[in-house]
C-alpha cells in the first residue's frame, strides 16, 4: 500500500469533479441493472483547481513544472493540449532530467550485450538506433544495470529477440502468461443533436457491474473520430459466414439508423466508447517471427471479441442515450478480440522456471538488470493497470539502495 500511495501522489491522482454526459448515462446504468452503490467516478492523473488559470507545481513543493486547471475538453486519450494531464514527462522524467539524466527520444534500443560475455556482473552496452530518421543514426552506450520499461509491445518483442541472441540466460517464459484484461471496446453513436460526449475527462467514471467485471465511459475529444472508418454493427457469431449474414441482416433491418450512425456530424462527439474489463485469466504466449510479434493461446479459454454480458450492457447503455452500438470491424470479421491493456510476458516468478523476473523486479540469470512496465504483471487487474505499474515501479526501485553522497 505504502507504494501505492507514493504513485497516486507521484501522478498527481485525484477525484474527477465532474461528470460529463456519458458519465451520467453510465450512472442511470448502474440503477437499471441494480448495481448503482457500485458506480463512482475515477481517480485520474488530471490537474483540477477550479480557477481556470495556471499554478506553479501543485504536487512536488515547486519542483515539478507549472499546471494549467482541465478544462474537460475530453482529449486525453489523443494527448493533452493544455497541461492538465500529469503525463510522465511532467512528472518521473521531468524531476529525473532536473536531477541529471539524459533521456534519448526517437531511439529503439535493438540489442543489449552483458560485457563479461556471460551474466552482466561487468555491465553491458545497449546498442541504439534512430526510430524515426530515414538514414539511421546508432551507437551504443555501456551501462552497469538495466531498466527494461518499454510497454509489453516493446519490451517482451526485445527480450524474445535478446533470448536467442545476446542474453540466452533469460528464462523460457519469455513471453509467455500474456493477459488482455479479457475486455471489450464498443461505441455508442446517439441519434440525438443535443447530446455531447466529448465534454469530460477521457475516461470519468466507472461501474462495476458485477464482482469480475468493470464498465466505463472512454471520451474521445471534438472531431478525433478515425474509429468511424473501423465500425459495424455489433454482431456475433459462431463463424466470419454467420457474422456477415448477421451485419447484411441488420443493414436491411436498420438502414436509416446504419445510415446516420456512418454518416454522423462528428462521431466522437456523438459516440460514447464503453470500455467492459474483466478479471476473468486467460493466457497468450508471443512468439517473435519473420513478420513481428504474433499471439496464441496459452492456457485457459481464450479471450473473445463476443462477450454476453458486454453485449448485454451495451444495448441496456444504448436505450439510455438513445444510440446505437457498433464494434470494430476486426472483431466482426475477423473475431479477434481488442485490448487497451496488454499485459504479462516477463512475469513474476520464484525462479526461472516460473517467471522472467523476482519480486523484486530482477531478471533471473543477470546481474542488474530490470524488467518494470505492464510485462512485469502478472495477474488479470480486470481495471486500467496504469497504478499498479507505477506503485509495483516504486516498491522495485526501493530496494536499490540510495546512492551515498559526495
Ligand atoms: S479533459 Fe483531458 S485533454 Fe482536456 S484539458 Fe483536461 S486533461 Fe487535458
Amino acid at each position: 500500500m505504502p507504494y501505492y500511495r507514493t504513485a497516486l501522489r507521484m501522478l498527481g491522482a485525484s477525484q474527477n469533479p465532474k461528470l460529463s454526459e456519458g458519465d451520467k448515462a453510465l450512472q442511470k446504468l448502474g440503477f437499471k441493472i441494480g448495481r448503482n452503490e457500485y458506480f463512482a467516478p475515477t481517480n485520474v492523473a488530471v490537474y483540477f483547481n477550479g480557477k481556470g488559470n495556471s499554478q506553479p507545481d501543485p504536487y512536488f513543493n515547486g519542483e515539478g513544472p507549472e499546471r494549467v486547471d482541465c478544462n474537460f475538453c475530453g482529449a486525453c486519450m489523443t494527448g493533452c493540449r493544455y497541461n492538465s494531464k500529469n503525463t510522465l514527462d511532467k512528472n518521473y522524467l521531468y524531476l529525473a532530467e532536473k536531477n541529471g539524466v539524459k533521456i534519448f527520444s526517437e531511439s529503439e534500443v535493438y540489442d543489449v550485450r552483458p560485457l563479461d560475455g556471460n551474466n552482466g556482473e561487468e555491465g553491458y552496452k545497449v546498442f541504439w538506433r534512430s526510430s524515426t530518421k530515414f538514414f539511421k543514426a546508432k551507437g551504443y552506450y555501456t551501462a552497469k544495470g538495466i531498466i527494461f520499461a518499454g510497454g509489453v509491445l516493446g519490451t517482451v518483442k526485445l527480450l524474445l529477440k535478446l533470448k536467442k541472441t545476446s542474453l540466452p540466460n533469460l528464462s523460457d517464459v519469455v513471453g509467455k502468461f500474456i493477459r488482455t484484461n479479457s475486455e471489450s471496446l464498443i461505441g455508442i453513436t446517439t441519434f440525438d443533436k443535443d447530446k455531447s460526449f466529448s465534454d469530460g475527462v477521457a475516461i470519468g467514471s466507472i461501474l462495476k457491474t458485477d464482482e469480475n467485471t468493470s464498465l466505463e465511459p472512454v471520451h474521445y475529444g471534438s472531431n478525433s473520430g478515425f474509429w468511424r472508418i473501423l465500425m459495424s454493427p455489433m454482431v456475433e457469431g459462431k463463424n466470419v459466414f454467420i457474422r456477415v449474414m448477421k451485419i447484411a441482416r441488420d443493414l436491411l433491418i436498420h438502414p436509416i439508423k446504419n445510415f446516420k450512425v456512418f454518416t454522423v456530424w462528428n462521431w466522437s462527439k456523438r459516440t460514447q466508447i464503453l470500455l467492459f474489463m474483466q478479471t476473468i485469466n486467460s493466457k497468450l504466449k508471443f512468439k517473435l517471427g519473420l513478420f513481428g510479434l504474433s499471439s496464441s493461446m496459452q492456457e485457459g479459454n481464450a479471450p473473445t471479441a463476443f462477450i454476453p454480458k458486454a453485449k448485454f450492457l451495451a444495448e441496456k447503455y444504448a436505450e439510455i442515450v438513445n444510440g446505437k452500438p457498433m464494434v470494430l470491424l476486426t472483431e466482426t470479421l475477423a473475431g479477434i478480440p481488442t485490448t487497451a491493456h496488454i499485459l504479462g510476458g516477463a512475469v513474476m516468478g520464484e525462479n526461472s522456471g516460473s517467471g522472467v523476473i523476482d519480486k523484486n523486479n530482477k531478471v533471473f540469470g543477470y546481474k542488474n538488470m530490470y524488467v518494470c512496465d505492464g510485462s512485469m504483471i502478472s495477474s488479470n487487474p480486470g481495471v486500467n493497470p496504469s497504478l499498479s505499474i507505477t506503485a509495483i515501479t516504486e516498491f522495485a526501485m526501493s530496494k536499490i539502495p540510495v546512492k551515498p553522497e559526495g
